[in-house]
């Protein structure tokens, strides 16, 4: 079941809109100011965020703003008709769509829809393991979502590391994956690699999760407790 998170402050609006959603079987969790709201989105276990623009506490786009430090939720903003630089800001601030009230129940429902596929489509081309997470068409990766600044080598190396998660690769393997088939030179430039990355993903955790097997080559999984 999907969760959604509703910051509404006109409690008409938001009773309507959580018993319509409830019907066709989504959780609704209701703030009705956007600091509760804030707070309850950073708790990060919703699967959308309806954001009223007008709201007590903090507004809808300072919400978005401070939401979007760290969170890729699909965020669909609710707007007045005629607030045209709402919906502007919102969309150069990260909201994924807008909805203008008042709004009929089957548009906002074909809206939650669509966000929805969008945001499955995009967590289909990502790669996960523990804090990492490698989102392969923006060429981007974070840790516990800090971005790391990867080279084009070293995206490769990982890529090629959370693509075999807990399959131990050999040093020519990386090198076929990484340098290519065609490469000559000496293996030991997988680890030399290996260490620039590891020192990276150090500057964000202190899970190690690069392991070296002796002899063999490399593999990504959770060291062992000792
Ligand atoms: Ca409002």
């Amino acid at each position: 079941m999907h969760r959604i998170l509703l910051v509404e402050d006109e409690p008409n609006i938001a009773r309507f809109v959580e018993l319509e959603l409830g019907h066709e079987g989504y959780e609704v969790v209701k703030a009705a100011d956007g600091r509760e709201g804030l707070r309850l989105a950073e708790e990060g276990s919703f699967d959308l965020v309806l954001l009223d623009i007008m709201l007590p506490g903090l507004n809808g786009l300072e919400v978005l703003r401070r939401l979007r430090r760290d969170s890729a939720v699909p965020v669909i903003m609710l707007t007045a008709r005629d607030a045209v630089m709402d919906k502007v800001s919102g969309l150069d601030m990260g909201a994924d769509d807008y909805i203008t009230k008042p709004f009929s129940i089957e548009e906002l429902l074909a809206r939650i829809r669509s966000a929805l596929r969008k945001q499955k489509r995009q967590e289909e081309q990502q790669l996960r393991f523990g804090p990492l997470v490698m989102d392969i068409p923006r060429h981007t990766v974070t840790v516990s979502g800090e971005g790391l600044e990867l080279t084009g080598r070293e995206f490769s190396l990982l890529q090629a590391l959370m693509e075999n998660e807990g399959i131990v690769l050999s040093r020519e393997t990386l090198m076929d994956r990484v340098w290519g088939y065609d490469y000559v030179g000496e293996t030991n430039l997988v680890d030399v690699y290996i260490r620039y990355l590891r020192a990276k993903i150090a500057e964000r955790t202190d899970r190690r999760l690069i392991q070296t097997v002796r002899g063999v080559g490399y593999v990504l999984r959770e060291e062992e407790a000792p």
